[in-house]
């Protein structure tokens, strides 16, 4: 099984794009990534 390199979890499925320099995470861990990359500004 793969593993995820952030949190070093072995998972069945995986994700990568340029965001995570096309490592491979776990379905929390990028999508935790991406949340704080598209998190609106607050005003
Ligand atoms: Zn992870
Ligand atoms: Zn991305």
């Amino acid at each position: 099984m793969p593993k995820c390199k952030k949190c070093d979890n072995a998972v069945s499925k995986v994700y990568d794009c340029e965001h995570t320099e096309f490592e491979e995470y776990c379905e929390g861990c990028y999508t935790e990534l991406h949340y704080y990359l598209t998190e609106p500004e607050s005003n």
